[in-house]
């Protein structure tokens, strides 16, 4: 198949005059289609549900943006039926095929663009640079895919003994139970449902309940397509009602998950044990939470990095699981950079992100307002608040101002916990050994920082930071598809390493096949 090399998607330029243009024509034109209801999608055929999922806009909770389909597990045990059903065929389907899909999708992404960035506005209280960044890394995920199941679809190289031949290659799986979070409810979402579609298998989709409009654009972008029917089965529903249910099922062959650690673990764990019928250990991709720290060294540019930091710590809020939630500073240092960092996060722009210009929105959701308010009474006890205000009303949005407790123990649980929310501790160390250590001194290992001009430091890092994706002299988010693979260890996941050169294979089975002459 003759294709371009891969590249990422570019960035919009919101300098540019049509660019701003476009994008506040496709917010009014969702604003007009917002309170729709999208039904379950199973085998190609619209499924209603007697309950519902009501979606909401973070910055106006009153604001109803769409509904979806609410499925039990008698959809659940639908969507599995149909999944493996249709698995045969699918399977069979050359993997080119499979490949031209997953390119046809990110060609129809790229034309809606605004459209999906206008949903995540609206659903995902994102700024438009931020929802920019995650429609981009979604098509990125479909082109990237679509050139590795090319570049696997043979299998790879292995050796061979005189007289023989041995093959090494890949086959499609079975039914994948793809679940998602809804901090990146385009991006995650198409990455782990088309790798493991190109991979040939056929997948139950669950979306976030918080953002399952955007799960039904994405359903609707691989249907529009051509993706056969039955080979992506959309299934929103609650976690709580029918996780365990597509998890523990028979028929399912492996999980593709994304969210939070508690989650993770219980998939695990539940995953692990054989059920009636059941003829395989299922796999188990769970990629969860972080508490990642950038260090800040006495030889640092120290401008630079507190520019990275207030970009790492506040994007989307600090929704991200790569956000930086600790600061690590070298003492002889620590005000100066400390000042830095108040003094730019004092002067973000928060807002209703409708508006071009807003860098923070709000929280997703009224659950999460209350979990991050939580952790700031917490860090009146455990730090100095420097920066940041009580939260107000949520009734009038999930808006949480910029924080940052300076001062913080290490051992401290707003140092210690995974917040998901806009607020920085900020710890004070004796010495680069001391800042690793400290860095070093928490379960979760997903992204990781280090500001410094010391070669030694850095060689340092490079073997014992104690994270998936640590990044030096630079923001540690953001991480771009086929450049960054992206996952982390510890409580973090399983090191799947999203739009990486290992990922695909985890979705398929290898097998070798040995003749001999
Ligand atoms: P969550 O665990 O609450 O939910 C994630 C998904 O799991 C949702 O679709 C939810 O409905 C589903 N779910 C809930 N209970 C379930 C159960 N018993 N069985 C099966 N599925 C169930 O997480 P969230 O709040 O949506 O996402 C935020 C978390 O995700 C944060 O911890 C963040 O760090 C993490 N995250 C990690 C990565 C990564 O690549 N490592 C990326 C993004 C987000």
């Amino acid at each position: 198949m003759g294709l371009l090399p891969y590249k990422n998607e570019p960035y919009l330029d919101w300098s540019d005059e049509s660019n701003q243009k476009a994008m506040r024509a496709a917010l009014e034109e969702v604003q007009g289609s917002l309170g729709r209801s999208y039904p379950l999608i199973i085998g190609g055929k619209r499924v209603e549900t007697d309950g519902e999922i009501v979606s909401v806009n973070p910055s106006n909770p009153s604001q109803v943006v769409g509904r979806t389909g609410r499925a039990t597990e008698r959809e659940a045990d639908m969507a599995l039926e149909t999944s493996t059903k249709t698995f045969d065929s699918w399977s069979k389907t050359e993997p080119e095929a499979r490949a031209r899909i997953l390119l046809r999708a990110a060609a129809i992404m790229r034309r809606r663009k605004f459209e999906m960035l206008a949903w995540e506005v609206h659903e995902g209280g994102k700024p438009w640079a931020e929802a920019d960044a995650q429609v981009a890394e979604a098509i990125d995920f479909l082109e990237y895919y679509a050139r590795e199941m090319l570049r696997l679809k043979d299998g790879v190289d292995i050796y061979s003994i005189p007289g023989e031949e041995s093959r090494y290659f890949y086959q499609p799986m079975g039914v994948g139970v793809v679940i998602a979070p809804w901090n990146f409810p385009t991006a995650i979402l198409t990455g782990m449902s088309s790798a493991a579609i190109v991979a040939g298998n056929t997948i139950v989709m669950k979306p976030s309940e918080f953002t399952s409009i955007i799960g039904a654009k994405v359903a609707e972008i691989f249907e529009e397509a051509g993706l056969p029917e039955g080979v992506l089965n959309f299934c929103p529903g609650f976690g709580g009602e029918i996780g365990d249910y597509l998890v523990q099922d028979a028929r399912t062959r492996f999980v593709s998950f994304t969210g939070s650690v508690a989650t993770g673990l219980r998939i695990n764990e539940l995953a692990a044990k054989q059920i009636e019928n059941q003829r395989w250990v299922k796999r188990v991709i769970v990629e969860t939470g972080g508490k990642d720290a950038m260090i800040i060294d006495d030889s640092a540019d120290l401008d630079a990095a507190a520019a990275d930091i207030v970009k790492s710590a506040y994007g989307y809020s600090g929704q991200k699981c790569s956000a930086a939630s600790r600061a690590i500073l070298h003492r002889d240092v620590y005000d100066e950079v400390l000042d830095k960092v108040v003094e730019k996060a004092r002067v973000l722009k928060v807002g209703v992100p409708e508006s071009a210009g807003i860098e923070m929105g709000p929280v997703i959701s009224e659950q999460q307002f209350e979990k991050v308010s939580d952790y700031i009474e917490t860090g009146k006890d455990e730090g100095e608040r420097v920066l940041g205000e009580d939260p107000g009303d949520p009734e009038n949005g999930y808006f949480v101002s910029p924080t940052i407790y300076g001062g913080v123990d290490p051992k401290a649980r707003i140092a210690q916990e995974e917040i998901f929310g806009p607020v920085l501790s900020v710890i004070p160390a004796r010495d680069f050994d001391e800042a690793l250590r400290i860095a070093n001194d928490n379960p979760y290992g997903l992204t990781g920082g280090v500001y410094s001009k010391n070669r030694y430091h850095l060689e340092r890092a490079r073997q014992e930071f104690k994270a998936g994706n640590v990044y030096f002299n630079r923001s540690i988010t953001g991480a771009l598809v086929g450049v960054q693979p992206f996952g982390g260890f510890g409580l973090s996941g399983t090191d799947s390493k999203a739009g990486g050169p290992d990922y695909l294979p985890l979705h398929m089975l290898a097998r070798t096949v040995v003749e001999r002459f």
